[in-house]
């Protein structure tokens, strides 16, 4: 079903946004489990029902491929809501806790309520995975929520906020705009903050967070390395590398954003690489816009920063291993591989964010822990091989907010893993019982019982035999 043309600018008012809410957040967060899995499976009716509106919207935004949006923008939502309605009793139960000596007699549960009005902003490169991901999230935790999507994704955004006044009542909102409506409504006392996008704009929205101490999760990105070890099956490697990079035009935030490869199989590598991702984005034998399972870049701001960055990287020596048509009308850019990247070639020090994937390699083991150390911390970190002892002093010495080995950004979807970044990649996680725990106050609740309590020993006055009681239990309890 074709989206509407005409795209309707909305001004709201983010201050009487956060006040409606606020207004509904009693009634939402004493909802009782039935009313989260009614929201919840309403949302759900209305995304399968709705698959060609979301494919439709998205593809308008940047030609996404419709069975991309089916596996990256609508399977991994359904999923979260399909773990929330299983899992969300187990989740919601007071988690008992059991009394260390000293705390006989009492008894304590953990309890899991509601933050209350939550905000959540959302980037463009999945926008509709990466908006309502978090929202079935919120949900499910029993939040009232207002949700900015990406201006840069107007399309999608606008079905967003159809798709929310159509499955609910006024227990979540929607308000379309870019920079400055989202500094409006970040000046709001959210309860929670969950904010996806860049670490530039993450601390923005950091600060903002500091003037009234609200609770942030930011998932965040990053330059996410990919060790090619001499023990990797190349034919494996290169097939699940291609996908991983160049899988929505390389505008994923955990995609391998460069390779480093160990010297001796580096040229096995390239050539198996240009190989997989004919095979895999091309169309008899080669990738043109007429490639049905190629997208686009997103606008011709990040078209001209992408081809800024690789002919930089070229003037600093890199030679150019696989490139073709790369046009600006229709934002079409061909995959590009560049080898013999230096270190301080652009590519190698800003997130590349698109279809430019450079090829590092190394001699010595600990060459790759240097290169990884002098970056912030990833968002992902991928290692193929099968040498275990170097696998390991990788993972060891490095940080990453997750791992994945032998294979590229599945981490992403598995439902029982949390996901998100460490320092510049991120603060807090999400996904499934992580996401739900993001939206939460984990509140300890203590019970004690009538009469003597063992904490009267610690009363005043502090007597001596009160001295004489504390010296055993500091030594041995
Ligand atoms: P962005 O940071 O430019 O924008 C994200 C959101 O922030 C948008 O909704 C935008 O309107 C809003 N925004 C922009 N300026 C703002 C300001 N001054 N104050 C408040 N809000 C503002 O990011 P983007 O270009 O949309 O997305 C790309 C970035 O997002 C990359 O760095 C990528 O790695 C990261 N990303 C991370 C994840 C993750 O899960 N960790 C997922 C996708 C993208």
């Amino acid at each position: 079903m074709p989206v509407d043309t005409e795209i309707k600018v909305e001004l709201p008012n983010a201050k009487d946004a956060f006040e409606a809410l606020s207004q509904k957040r009693a009634v939402v967060n004493y909802a009782s489990i039935d009313n989260r899995r009614k929201r919840l499976k309403k949302l759900l009716q209305w995304i399968m029902k709705n698959r060609d509106r979301i494919k439709a919207a998205v593809y308008k935004d940047f030609q996404k491929p419709g069975v991309e949006v089916d596996v990256t923008e609508i399977y991994p939502v359904t999923g979260e809501i399909k773990q929330a309605l299983t899992h969300l009793d187990q989740w919601m139960r007071p988690t008992k806790v059991d009394a260390t000596i000293t705390y006989l007699g009492t008894r304590s549960e953990i309890r899991y309520e509601p933050k209350g009005v939550c905000l959540i902003i959302s980037p463009w490169n999945f926008p509709f995975n990466l908006s309502v991901g978090p929202l079935v999230s919120c949900l499910a935790a029993g939040n009232a929520a207002l949700l900015k999507p990406s201006e840069d994704t107007p399309n999608t955004s606008k079905l967003i906020a159809e798709m929310v006044d159509e499955v609910f009542e006024d227990e979540v909102m929607v308000m379309q705009g870019g920079k400055e409506l989202a500094t409006e409504i970040l000046a709001m006392p959210f309860d929670h903050i969950f904010f996806t996008g860049s670490p530039g704009v993450g601390k923005i929205v950091m600060k903002a967070a500091a003037e009234n101490l609200t609770s942030v999760t930011l998932e965040l990105g990053g330059k996410s390395p990919c060790v090619v070890h001499k023990s990797a099956n190349i034919k494996d490697t290169a097939k699940r590398i291609a996908f991983g990079k160049f899988l929505n035009n390389g505008q994923t935030c955990i995609a391998p954003d460069y390779i480093l490869v160990e010297e001796g199989i580096k040229n096995k590598l390239i050539t198996e690489l240009k190989s997989q991702v004919n095979k895999l984005f091309g169309e008899e034998g080669q990738i043109s816009e007429k490639a049905s399972s190629y997208g686009r870049v997103i606008n011709e701001r990040h078209f001209d920063r992408l081809n800024d960055l690789m002919q930089d990287a070229i003037e600093k020596g890199g030679k150019l291993e696989l490139s073709g048509e790369i046009r600006k009308a229709p934002r079409f850019f061909h995959p590009v591989i560049i080898s013999d990247v230096p270190l301080n070639a652009r590519v190698m020090m800003e997130e590349i964010f698109g279809p430019i994937l450079p090829v590092v390699t190394y001699k010595e083991e600990s060459e790759v822990i240097k290169v990884i150390n002098s970056k912030p911390k990833p968002l992902a970190l991928y290692f193929f091989g099968s040498d275990k002892k170097f696998r390991e002093a990788v993972l060891q010495q490095t940080s990453a907010g997750s791992v994945c080995i032998n294979d590229c950004v599945l981490q992403f979807t598995h439902p029982n893993l949390p996901f998100g970044g460490v320092n510049n990649s991120g603060i807090g996680k999400s996904h499934g019982y992580y996401g739900f725990l993001a939206f939460s106050n984990e509140k300890p609740v203590l019970k004690q019982k009538r009469g003597f309590a063992l904490s009267y020993f610690f009363y005043p006055p502090f007597t001596n035999r009160m001295k004489a009681l504390i010296e055993p239990i500091l030594r041995w309890l």
